[in-house]
């Protein structure tokens, strides 16, 4: 079988995608002309299982490539595009619910996700109770008789757990099995973990970060299995989900270069990563890879790799005098959300900002959290960036 390093240059790139050239063709369309009612009839039959081209809301040839990359690269069935990741995780949880459904979320999920169910979904009577990313197969005392989704996110954001996924998938699946479980797999970019490998449904990604990896872009992906396909596509569709075809466009681009970007980034992060653990002002490094982070055996036993973003923990809370110190005057970390592009990012979090999108008894420090994103620069300038940062609050 061929390596993946292969699949990521390889894929989407046949002759019908690429007309002769190396990448596929920036096709932009709405309209498509046929040349007889009985072509447009075979159009309109074949609109949701192939290739062909039907009317430009379900895509050209420039994004049947990118939906092609992105099912080999997850291994899926299937691949719908949105316009961000955000509208990637909203529209595929709502391809499935039904008023009166409960959805069963972690703890640690992106901020957004969260208020989605708490504020939209609220709306259409289905609840969601959140639990606590380590929850593994305790997972199957919460679920109900109408628990209709399971939404994972591993590592969380910002706190970094890796989740059990394989005990939480085998535990859902053995008390429910209709269950439909998704997996927001940003972080690894869907390189570093194979999430349908492992039984998820649905792998999401805010493809905005390292798929198009530039910070000049936004798109969503979900990659489906068989069981989930079909809904999850024609619902979508039906919800006017698309991307223009020139993002789409970027974000195979991308893809050509993911893997590499990625190993940098990971050998960048990782220096990064144990240089701060070491530092006197640093209470524990939520990195994955590094044994302090929660759920640090998951990650060994499930993951190929890291990526470049993690989190840390200073001993001490800064106030708000001593956060502007050590925030305002990097060199090279700017202060920025999103992440997963060539440069390095920063934010921080203090406790209070962090209770209410997480579920009680899980955040067990008092420190500032402060959130990297290690870009491609030289790892040995952010250090001195960081280490410039943490002299700032004198500790
Ligand atoms: C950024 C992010 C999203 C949202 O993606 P957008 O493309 O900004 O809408 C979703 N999940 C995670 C984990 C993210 O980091």
């Amino acid at each position: 079988m061929r390596k993946f390093e292969t699949t990521l240059i390889t894929s989407g790139r046949d002759q019908k995608y690429t007309y002769g050239a190396i990448n596929p063709i920036i096709q932009r369309t709405s309209s498509v002309v046929f040349n007889s009612i009985q072509q447009k009839q075979q159009a309109v039959n074949n609109h949701s299982t192939t290739d062909k081209l039907f009317y430009g809301r379900y895509g050209t040839i420039t994004h049947f490539s990118l939906r092609q990359s992105m099912t080999e690269l997850e291994n899926g069935v299937g691949c719908v595009l949105y316009p961000c990741g955000t509208a990637a995780i909203t529209h595929t949880i709502l391809s499935f619910v039904q008023p009166g459904d409960h959805i069963l979320m972690t703890g640690s999920a992106y901020e957004p996700t969260q208020k989605f169910c708490r504020y939209v979904l609220k709306r259409m009577n289905i609840d969601t109770t959140w639990f606590d990313p380590l929850i593994g197969n305790n997972i199957s005392n919460l679920i109900r008789h109408n628990t209709r989704l399971v939404i994972l996110e591993s590592p969380g954001s910002i706190t970094m757990e890796v989740q059990n996924v394989p005990s939480i998938v085998q535990a859902v699946r053995k008390k429910k099995s209709d269950i439909i479980i998704l997996l927001d797999n940003t972080w690894s970019a869907g390189v570093f973990f194979k999430a349908l490998d492992i039984g998820v449904d649905v792998s999401l990604q805010s493809g905005t970060k390292y798929i198009i990896g530039h910070s000049d872009g936004m798109i969503g992906t979900a990659v489906s299995n068989a069981r989930c396909w079909d809904q999850l596509q024609e619902q979508s569709y039906l919800m006017g989900q698309m991307v223009d075809a020139d993002t789409a466009y970027m974000a195979s681009r991308g893809l050509r270069t993911l893997y590499v970007r990625l190993k940098q980034h990971e050998e960048n992060g990782l220096h990064v990563a144990h240089w701060l653990a070491q530092h006197p002002a640093i209470e524990r490094v939520n990195h994955p890879a590094l044994s302090a982070c929660k759920g640090h055996k998951y990650f060994i036993r499930d993951f190929s790799g890291s990526s470049g973003l993690f989190s840390f923990i200073l001993k001490k809370r800064l106030n708000d005098l001593q956060l502007s110190n050590f925030i305002n005057h990097f060199k090279y970390f700017k202060i920025a959300y999103s992440w997963g592009g060539f440069e390095s990012l920063i934010l921080v979090n203090q406790i209070e900002e962090l209770r209410p999108i997480r579920p009680s008894g899980t955040l067990d420090f008092t420190g500032t959290l402060v959130r990297i994103h290690v870009g491609l620069e030289h790892p040995s300038d952010l250090i001195h960036d960081l280490s410039d940062a943490l002299n700032r609050i004198n500790v």
